[in-house]
């Protein structure tokens, strides 16, 4: 569950009995609070079976592709395996790869750095700024803010229209917002892409820990995502789908594991046989345990059974909805209307608050943790405040480096968005 603030006001006390407390968290200096992580669509603490799965493996920790002993083998296997989990999580094709990344941001800038010569890509300008940005190569058109799930394909489908047909095309989109928790028509985009022959990429990085991602199902050409927000937080994401533009791209990095047979020529250079595997784009050492984790959590979400899972969270999603609506000063961010079809992310200003100094209050009065800012998601945050936007600012980690001036500790600045 996730709820966000985007400029806030002096209600926080009616908010209360609307958000909860409900995490009782041990303090390095002793003793516990009790606390409301309310931002876990930012990062989600692992879940207890990915924490027993990693613990059991973590004595056995060895290389991977790198040796014929015992723990090499067995880190090996777990590797592979952890690789076969994920695609029958997502329902990949038989011809289908999955690469693993560091993360959501990772995946579809592998995916971007493979794109075929001049291709088209189309994304809108709502997306979080890991589908937004990485397509510097490419030729973008960004579309305009849809107000209904309809629109949205139909703005798809005049850009595509206009689009050269002969060639390649890529549409990008989210499968569930990280500001307003709206799902997307992916279906829909996918059939609107293919029948204009585009192809199409899903950020699932919010969908996939919601709802089941079938990548066939949906008819999608890759889906990316990420381990810390699927219950998995040790550094690993997922890049998964068609094998041919990923085959046909240059290595993502370049280095051991990736290449096949590296040789010396005559003429003193050096020739490289690159896999054409998912390998292709997975040089260096792996990260085994992030890996592992994410294959822990697709295992322990599908027996949890997404029915369930779903049905909890729209019962939650309602409960915080509802109390919101009875705080006059309140207003809920949509983009598609209070009937949309949502998963479990909230965000909402609250009239005359500066949204980092609300979210501070509600972490330091009160115990509960929300994202606050901007999200990483600047041109729809723009949107959706409309006649009252704050400063954006940047996603990321203060500019002051080790040793230097840091914003650790100051209290936030006026308008400072993320
Ligand atoms: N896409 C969406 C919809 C997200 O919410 C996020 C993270 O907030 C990302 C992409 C980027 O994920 P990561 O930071 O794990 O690369």
């Amino acid at each position: 569950m996730s709820v966000s603030t985007a400029a806030l006001d002096p209600s926080v006390c009616a908010l209360l009995p609307v958000l909860g407390r409900d995490v009782t968290v041990p303090l390095v200096t002793g003793g516990e609070v009790t606390y409301a992580a309310l931002d876990y669509a930012a990062s989600a603490p692992a879940l207890q079976r990915v924490w027993d799965d990693v613990a059991a493996y973590a004595p056995y920790y060895g290389s991977v592709h790198r040796g014929a002993g015992y723990l090499s083998q067995l880190s090996t296997d777990l590797f592979e395996n952890s690789r076969r989990t994920v695609a029958e999580f997502l329902g990949c094709r038989a011809e289908d790869q999955v690469v693993f990344t560091r993360s959501t941001t990772d995946s579809l800038n592998l995916l971007a750095a493979a794109l075929p010569a001049n291709c088209q890509v189309f994304v809108y300008e709502t997306e979080h700024h890991a589908s937004l940005l990485p397509w510097r190569n490419a030729q973008v058109t960004y579309l305009d803010a849809p107000r209904t799930p309809g629109q949205a394909v139909e703005t798809l489908e005049r850009a595509l229209a206009d689009r050269d047909p002969y060639g390649p095309a890529l549409v990008c989109v989210t499968g569930a917002s990280n500001v307003t928790g709206e799902l997307w028509p992916v279906r829909e985009l996918a059939a609107a892409a293919h029948a204009h022959g585009a192809r199409i990429v899903l950020d699932a990085a919010q969908l996939a820990p919601h709802h089941p991602v079938d990548i066939a199902e949906l008819d999608v050409d890759w889906v990316a995502f990420s381990g810390h927000k699927l219950y998995a937080p040790f550094g690993s994401g997922v890049l998964a789908g068609r094998a041919d533009w990923l085959r046909a791209a240059e290595p993502y990095l370049a280095g051991g594991g990736a290449s096949r047979k590296v040789a010396r020529r005559a003429d003193g250079g050096v020739d490289v046989d690159w896999h054409t595997t998912a390998a292709r784009h997975e040089a260096g050492s792996p990260n085994v345990i992030g890996v592992h984790a994410i294959a822990s959590a697709c295992k322990a979400l599908t027996e949890a059974g997404f029915d369930n899972l779903v049905a909890r969270e729209q019962e939650l999603v309602s409960r915080v909805r509802e109390g919101l609506a009875e705080v006059p000063e309140v207003r809920v961010l949509s983009l598609f209307g209070d009937d949309a079809p949502r998963v479990g992310v909230i965000s909402f200003v609250v009239r005359g608050w500066n949204s980092s100094h609300f979210a501070a209050a509600l972490s330091a009065e009160y115990g509960i943790g929300v994202r606050d800012g901007l999200f990483c998601a600047h041109p729809l945050v723009r949107t959706l405040l409309g006649s009252d936007p704050q400063e954006p600012g940047e996603c990321g980690a203060p500019e002051a480096g080790p040793g230097e001036r840091s914003e650790v500790g100051v209290p936030p600045a006026e308008g400072r968005g993320r």
